[in-house]
């Protein structure tokens, strides 16, 4: 199995009104290709780059001119998009998958495949570095860019915001992980790093029933996936709730609901459980203690009657 890193740059349409509608709305077209390519041991065999000169949107976005160092003059020296891919395609080869640093880029190629009437069952299994990443260098369940994670592992870094730089340095990002362990764990990697959303379609009556629907106050645990069952209910707000979760495995969560109201008057919920840190512990501790005074002030006046 060979692994394909890949970035890639886009031009922007100068206005959004601009925008190709039709057959996808095209955020960002495609005019630089990256690539390394790696062996099973997540070593370099080769590298690919490609300018390609945009047909949809031709003049460079002011922003991405500015970001990428990309001006007009260069496009006109790129290949139009479908000798690019199938130049790209051909070095990529038979059997490999494609690893990206972000979520951006595949459903951005997904969308030019489209534009370009191109099968867009050629993209193979793809994994984001980025969880992987978070799992097993910063811990923090949330996203980091490609720059602050080279600095991080104290990496010289490769002059960014050139497609063919940052696939060089994810590649080597790729090379002070545990890529086999993190591609083997990805589902559960991804689940620390993309908070995990649930919209219940139950209707409740009071925003309290929630609290007893087996399907919204139970998740997946985000480290080994075991079915875990929300507790430790606070309002956080009217029509807000917050719970904690704690897993067998020692892991913890911060569950919060948000409650929207139906026209018949019931309501709905959304349940996005978060990896517990220590700002999300300090915020859960300051509710309950919130909580607790306002018991206790109760309990008080109760006392003086
Ligand atoms: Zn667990």
């Amino acid at each position: 199995m060979r692994y394909i890193v890949l970035d890639m740059e886009w031009n922007q349409p100068r206005h959004p009104l601009a925008a190709v509608k039709e057959p996808v709305h095209l955020k960002g077209e495609i005019i630089q290709i990256g690539a390394v390519k790696l062996d099973e041991k997540f070593r370099t065999l080769d590298t690919f780059n490609v300018m390609i000169c945009p047909k949809y949107y031709t003049k460079m976005h002011s922003r991405v001119a500015e970001l990428t160092m990309i001006s007009n003059q260069d496009l006109k020296y790129g290949k139009p998009f479908e000798k690019a891919f199938e130049d790209f395609s051909r070095w990529c080869g038979e059997e490999f998958c494609i690893l990206t640093w972000g979520w951006d880029d595949i459903p951005m190629l997904r969308d030019n495949l489209i534009i370009y009437g191109i099968d867009e069952k050629w993209i193979p299994d793809t994994y984001n570095i980025q969880p992987i990443f978070d799992q097993q260098v910063t811990k923090q369940g949330k996203q980091c860019a490609l720059s602050t994670a080279m600095e991080l592992l104290g990496e010289p870094p490769f002059e960014a915001h050139d497609a063919l730089n940052d696939a060089l340095s994810t590649a080597c990002i790729c090379r002070r992980l545990n890529m086999e362990e993190g591609i083997k764990n990805y589902a559960n990697c991804k689940r620390r790093l993309v908070p995990d959303s649930y919209n219940s379609p139950h209707e409740y009556k009071y925003c309290k029933d929630a609290k007893t629907d087996k399907k919204l106050n139970t998740f997946k645990c985000h480290d080994c996936g075991k079915e875990v069952e929300c507790e430790g209910w606070l309002t956080q707000k009217p029509a807000r709730y917050i719970a904690i979760g704690k897993c067998e495995c020692g892991k913890e969560h911060l569950i919060k609901i948000r409650f929207r109201r139906n026209e018949n008057m019931t309501y709905r919920a959304n349940r996005t459980v978060y990896p517990m840190d220590e700002s999300r512990k300090e915020y859960y501790n300051k509710k309950l203690e919130e909580k607790q005074k306002q018991k206790q002030i109760r309990l008080e006046k109760i006392g003086k009657k």
